[in-house]
C-alpha cells in the first residue's frame, strides 16, 4: 500500500470506532428503527411549541444511517406553520419517536427517549432555541 493513503485510512478507522448502533421505536413497539450514530454527537433540546409539548430531544441522523425496522404502515404525520418538518408518530400509541426536521431536510431526528438503554451521561446536551428558530438555524449552520 502506497505510504500516502496511511492518514486516509486512519481516518476511516477512527471513524467507524466513534460510531455507536443505536436502537428505539414507539411505545406500543410498531415502529422499531435502528441508526448509526456519531458517538460525540450533540443530543439538542428545543423550546419550540411542538417540541416543549411533547419533550422531544433531538439526536440528529442522517437519512442513510437510518433503517426503519418495522412500523412503517403505523406512521402518521402532522405538519403546521411552514409545513416543512414532518411530525410522524405511531397512529396506534401516538409515540414520535423520530421524525422529519425543518431544519436537516437530509436527516431524521431521533428522540433520545424512545431509545432503548439510553443513558443520557454518555451525551452531550445543547439548547436549540426553536421558539426563534430563523436565528437558532443559523447558529446550528455555523457551530456544526
Ligand atoms: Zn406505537
Amino acid at each position: 500500500m502506497p505510504k500516502n493513503q496511511e492518514p486516509l485510512d486512519a481516518n476511516v478507522q477512527a471513524k467507524k470506532k466513534s460510531l455507536q448502533k443505536i436502537k428505539g421505536g414507539c411505545h406500543c413497539q410498531a415502529i422499531r428503527f435502528e441508526a448509526s450514530v456519531n458517538s460525540e454527537a450533540i443530543i439538542l433540546n428545543c423550546n419550540c411549541s411542538i417540541c416543549k409539548m411533547t419533550g422531544f430531544q433531538h439526536l440528529i441522523v442522517n437519512h442513510h444511517d437510518f433503517k426503519l425496522l418495522s412500523g412503517k404502515t403505523s406512521l402518521s404525520y402532522y405538519q403546521f406553520n411552514t409545513q416543512q418538518a414532518k411530525h410522524l408518530f405511531c397512529q396506534r400509541c401516538g409515540i414520535k419517536s423520530f421524525y422529519q426536521p425543518r431544519s436537516r431536510p437530509k436527516s431524521w431526528s431521533i428522540n433520545v427517549n424512545c431509545l432503548d438503554d439510553f443513558d443520557p451521561d454518555k451525551w452531550q446536551f445543547n439548547d436549540f432555541d426553536g421558539i426563534n428558530w430563523e436565528q437558532a438555524q443559523a447558529e446550528l449552520n455555523h457551530n456544526y
